[in-house]
């Protein structure tokens, strides 16, 4: 379906094994902190240091990163701990500056994988380079889109390719940062198997207390790596505190994954029957987050009713209702008389709860006053 050119990533002196951990903070602050982070990462066995050199920040005047001059740090890190080093690149300037300061691997942010221009600019900056690229997808849960950007870089050349899986954004509030959407992560393995893909449980989560289990998560679905934001002092840092944590807890976490294997032989397919499960997981998950944001849709009807002296049940707009989604239930090959089942039970629960609503201001509006 795709025409890639996927090779493993090589790093001189290293084997990649599952799980791929890159480790290191969100942005490069000062001298100091880069290397102490680096050192004390080191000393744990993390052997490629990640750091944001220029940001991508959301509004202006936020911390917007340190810049070129960040990039000699970089090359203490090297030299000092023997680490591969991987920063973001999103213009062709900051490729040249990387590779120019012997950057290992770069990586593209999910703002920058949103946009084909930008992606192209740095495909065609990076033509002719023998270095591995990580693209984060982009913002927006579009796969097409983040395949897209893979197929750009491939086709500029390079084979040591990976996908970050770092969440999408919503306006909805949940308790991630970045909604994880599993199925678009797992979607992109259906379609291109041979395609590592690392989950960055960090900006997924926006909190370090959901790191553990997102990055177990994970490994469950049988990924290949975690890239985690880690700071010296990660209250104290200058982007994305809340969600950085000490090398020490890197490690606790990294050490207390349970990696289990696809069960089955070695010609085990990489979607095995414990991913599809957690699938199914997931989509029913979503499934009722909708179902809840539907009932509070339908209280707020209630209400609307109550206040406008207007009938709950509306038979017009049920039939209307009802053919509707028979329709497009059809037209998405869902059995009718199923649609139907489900569609009948929906609607009554949203009815007793517009009742629920009714009674309770009525009540209140009976209530005499005080
Ligand atoms: C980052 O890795 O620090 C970053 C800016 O991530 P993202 O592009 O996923 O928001
Ligand atoms: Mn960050």
């Amino acid at each position: 379906m795709y025409n890639l050119n996927i090779q493993p990533i090589t790093l001189p002196g290293l084997e990649l094994k599952r799980p791929i951990i890159i480790s290191g903070p969100c942005s490069a602050e000062t001298e100091e902190q880069t290397l102490s982070t680096a050192k004390e990462l080191a000393a744990r066995g993390i052997r490629i240091f990640r750091a944001g050199i220029w940001k991508p920040r959301t509004r202006p005047g936020a911390f917007e990163g340190v810049g070129t001059l960040g990039l000699p740090w970089l090359k203490r890190v090297k030299e000092e701990t023997g680490m591969f080093v991987c920063v973001e690149v999103a213009t062709a300037h900051h490729v040249y500056e990387a590779v120019k300061y012997g950057v290992d691997m770069v990586w593209i942010g999910a703002r920058t994988s949103a946009n084909p221009f930008a992606v192209q600019e740095v495909a065609d900056a990076i033509k002719g380079l023998d270095i591995p690229v990580l693209v984060k997808n982009p913002v927006n849960p579009d796969l097409d889109l983040w395949i897209g950007a893979i197929e750009r870089i491939n086709r500029a050349g390079i084979t040591q390719i990976a996908a970050i899986h770092r969440g999408f954004s919503s306006y909805d509030q949940s308790e991630f940062r970045n909604h994880p959407q599993w199925q678009i992560p797992i979607e992109l393995r259906r379609r291109i198997p041979e395609l590592p893909i690392i989950t960055d449980p960090s900006h997924i989560a926006g909190n370090r207390e959901l790191l553990a289990d997102l990055s177990q998560e994970a490994m469950d679905l049988n990924f290949d790596g975690l890239i985690i934001e880690s700071h010296i002092c990660p209250d104290k840092a200058w982007s994305d505190a809340k969600q950085q944590i000490t090398p020490e807890r890197l490690k606790e976490i990294v050490d207390n994954l349970v990696l289990r294997r696809p069960k089955i032989g070695e010609d085990t397919p990489r979607v095995t029957l414990d991913e599809l499960r957690k699938q199914i997981d997931k989509l029913d998950d979503q499934l009722l987050d909708l179902l809840k944001e539907r009932m509070k849709i339908s209280e707020a009807i209630g209400k609307y009713k109550f206040e406008n002296n207007i009938t709950i049940l509306q038979t017009r707009r049920y039939d209307e209702l009802m053919n509707n989604r028979r329709d497009r239930g059809s037209q998405r090959g869902l059995d009718e008389e199923f649609i139907t089942r489900i569609f009948e039970s929906i609607h009554e629960e949203s009815i007793s709860r517009q009742n629920e609503i009714m009674n309770k201001a009525l009540s209140k509006k009976q209530k005499p006053q005080e």
